[in-house]
């Protein structure tokens, strides 16, 4: 919810797509509704965000006087979000908990979400959410020598990945800060090795909070990268955050599709510590979803699977 009251910059732009939609929309039926704005994405998804006392029963069919075929992405119960997946067997005719009780957000798409349906984006992968052993993204590729730490071999990401990858890195060097590529895709085989040592080093409780036992490593997804640069000492630290390159990606990184699986203070949640450098694709439609809800991406994809099921 905090975050609603401060709709980012990046939604702002299209705004003046969505507003004058939205404000058709908005003052017949739910006067006291308040429409923030729309995401854009790559997928070419339009979404409304909304607030007040309107029971969203009332929002969802005042869009469909507007022509529009709204799909239902979120409310918020208990102060909280709520996604729902558009893969869950009731989307399409999906039904408010409670039509009574007015939510104080909705966030609602008026077009086909594509990356929605993305599986490998959003695949839940912590402590508890393993992947196979003999997984392997289909379509890695090298990354450019230019964007990687020298001497570490070559790194490799999927191929949707790597792109919004080099674009959000030329974006960050054009702004003044070099960030490079420290680990990207990493086999079931090497994060064997990854977590033996840290075991070695720190013991296993300690490794546990900084390092995924083989098979619960984003990494192996290939849409992972941890990206560090000269202020760190090109090594992966908290401080990383703090940097002027780390403040950067935190502002921007969802533009281009990355959002931080691990932010500051969520350990409880999502099992790991603060690292600001592991940065992982899912797309700019779930990155500007994730920004707009507040939730971890740890909540975000358990609440996408369960509503799947
Ligand atoms: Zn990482």
């Amino acid at each position: 919810m905090r975050r609603l009251g401060s709709v980012t910059l990046g939604l702002v732009l299209s705004l003046l797509v969505l507003t004058s939609a939205a404000a058709q929309v908005a003052p017949q039926p739910a006067p006291e509704a308040v429409f923030f704005g729309s995401v854009p994405t790559r997928g070419g998804v339009a979404l409304v965000a909304v607030t007040g006392e309107t029971p969203v029963t009332v929002l969802l069919d005042a869009l469909r006087d507007e022509g529009c075929e709204p799909e239902l992405l979120a409310v918020t119960i208990g102060g909280r979000f709520r996604l729902y997946s558009p893969d869950a067997p009731a989307f399409a005719n999906r039904e408010f908990p409670d039509p009574l009780v007015p939510p104080r957000a909705a966030i609602v798409s008026c077009s086909p979400a594509s990356q929605v349906r993305d599986a490998h984006l959003v695949q839940l992968v912590t402590k508890d959410h393993a992947l196979p052993a003999d997984f392997v993204p289909e379509d890695l590729v090298a990354l450019p020598e230019q964007w990687t730490l020298p001497g570490l071999g070559s790194e490799r990401l999927t191929a949707e990945a790597a792109a919004a990858l080099e674009e959000m890195l030329q974006a960050a060097s054009d702004a003044g800060h070099e960030i490079v590529v420290r680990s990207a895709y990493r086999s079931y085989e090497e994060q064997v090795y990854t977590y033996q040592y840290w075991v070695d080093i720190l013991g296993a409780t300690e490794a546990d909070r900084r390092s995924a036992r083989p098979g619960h490593s984003e990494h192996q997804l290939g849409t992972v990268v941890d990206l560090t640069n000269a202020e760190v000492g090109w090594d992966l630290l908290p401080e990383f955050g703090d940097t002027p390159g780390g403040q950067w990606l935190k502002e921007h990184a969802a533009e281009y599709g990355f959002v931080e699986s691990y932010p500051e203070g969520a350990e409880a949640i999502t099992g790991y510590l603060y690292e600001p450098w592991h940065l992982r694709y899912v797309g700019t439609y779930h990155a500007s979803l994730l920004e707009f809800t507040g939730l971890t991406l740890t909540e975000y994809l358990g609440q996408l699977q369960s509503s799947s099921n």
